[in-house]
């Protein structure tokens, strides 16, 4: 097998289903590419896989030859360059069952969050998503996994209930709760660091329909509603999602509410400052339901908000500025994806904003770091320690690197 892999472009033999291309190949463009195209990575190689022992290969093959090994579903968190190495692509594996009595999702490692939606909704069930449906479920989820369902759910991350991985040596390996529970509570939010993850078990929620929307209040009335938001937000229910963003002559209440109208807005009124300029809030189902969002260019955690002033200056500079609450089941979860109890982040897309650092604990969230080299700042001290711990167990030669990396004690 492996002189397939290192001559040919396709099988269907017994060893490898999927396809692996070179430079020069054609599909070798097409296979590498990220979503991002500051990442133009030329790999030695570019595996396709299309089940587990095409993976459980190539990481056999990769390891042998002391080459680095980087996995990609969609190109969305691809923030390492995998030149020279291999480069694993898991996108043609998106087999998706949903159990609806158990309410469980059975999801290939190359799914995206719409083709869980999709088969979802007919039980009217919904997965903890993100704000886009072509992210995927398995990086979403082992970088932790934030959606606006996340205060009343959990992460991403907390609604992991089995993982099958492909680790360094090659071998299949299933973690839960009772197998393997120090894997288990790894990839929680350690990434892609301990093993290559082939399929996962997740969570669905009783959410058909959510009230979900956005309401624009002239920019004149932000530092009152930022003033009422930093003392609502603590109290406001779990099935709330809720942050004010500053954008240009507009404050907003960008928000969603698992339950019906009549409890969102009641929900919602504590933010409601006169009548707003434009309001999309509808009920809408799950699968439909968007709220805008602030690209997260920079992203800082806060054990307090700041003073109203300080963020108002800082949206002057910036195309747009977004305060959040975390909060709820969140701040209950017990993986070490994010900073569990600060609770209020703030997104700015503009320059780097210097006048909120004093304010900020540095921490981040593993899913909205772009820098490869701030990686311990997703966690605490403690666990980062312990993932570190983990990581030497699982991949003491750090083969899985092409990534945010977590290195071996
Ligand atoms: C438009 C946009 C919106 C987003 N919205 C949210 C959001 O609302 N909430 C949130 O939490 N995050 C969000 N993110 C961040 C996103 O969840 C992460 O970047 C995630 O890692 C993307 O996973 P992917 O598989 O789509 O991307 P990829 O680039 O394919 O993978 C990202 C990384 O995940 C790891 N990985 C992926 N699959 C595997 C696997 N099978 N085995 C091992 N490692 C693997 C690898 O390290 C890889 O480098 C968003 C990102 C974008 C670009």
């Amino acid at each position: 097998m492996t002189q397939h892999l290192a001559t040919q472009r396709s099988w269907t033999g017994s060893e490898l289903r999927g396809e692996v291309l070179r430079p020069g190949d054609p599909g070798y463009d097409r296979e590498r590419a990220s979503l991002n195209p500051a990442f133009d990575a030329r790999p030695e190689v570019v595996v396709s896989a299309s089940r587990p022992a095409d993976v459980a290969a190539a990481v056999t093959w990769a390891r042998a030859r002391g080459l680095a090994l980087a996995v990609q579903a969609t190109g969305h968190g691809t923030h390492v360059a995998s030149d020279g190495g291999v480069l694993l692509k898991t996108s043609r594996m998106t087999g998706v069952l949903v159990d609806p009595d158990r309410r469980i999702a059975k999801v290939g490692a190359g799914a995206v969050w719409a083709d869980v939606v999709a088969a979802a909704a007919p039980f009217g069930l919904a997965p903890v998503t993100g704000s886009s449906p072509t992210v995927g479920v398995a990086g979403f989820t082992m970088g932790g996994g934030l959606g606006p369902l996340s205060r009343k759910y959990g992460l991403g991350a907390d609604n992991l209930l089995k993982v099958s991985v492909i680790t360094a040596d090659g071998v299949p390996v299933t973690a839960t709760p009772d197998r393997n529970p120090e894997l288990f509570w790894a990839v929680r939010g350690g990434g892609g660091n301990f093993g290559v993850t082939t399929s996962l078990e997740i969570r669905l929620h009783p959410v058909a329909s959510v009230y979900a929307g956005q309401a624009l209040f002239p920019i004149s009335h932000a530092a009152e509603l930022l003033e009422r938001y930093r003392d609502y937000a603590p109290v406001m229910p779990s099935e709330l999602t809720c942050t004010i963003a500053l954008v240009g002559s507009t404050v907003a209440v960008r928000a969603m509410y698992a339950g019906d109208a009549d409890a969102a807005q009641r929900a919602l009124r504590p933010l409601w400052i006169d009548t707003p300029v434009e309001d999309t809030f509808a009920s809408v189902p799950y699968a439909r339901a968007s709220v805008p969002g602030t690209a997260p260019r920079n992203f800082d955690l806060f054990a307090a908000l700041p003073d109203s002033s300080v963020v108002l200056d800082v949206a002057r500079e910036s195309n747009a500025v977004e305060v959040r609450y975390w909060g709820g089941a969140i701040a209950r979860g017990t993986s070490p994806a994010g900073h569990r109890t600060v609770p209020f982040s703030i997104t700015v897309d503009g320059p780097e904003p210097e006048r909120l650092w004093p304010y900020a604990t540095g921490g981040s969230f593993l899913n909205f770091l772009h820098d490869p080299d701030a990686v311990e700042t997703a966690y605490t001290a403690a666990d980062y320690q312990r993932l570190r711990d983990i990581k030497t167990v699982y991949d003491p030669t750090n083969l899985f690197s092409r990534n945010l990396n977590i290195t071996p004690a």
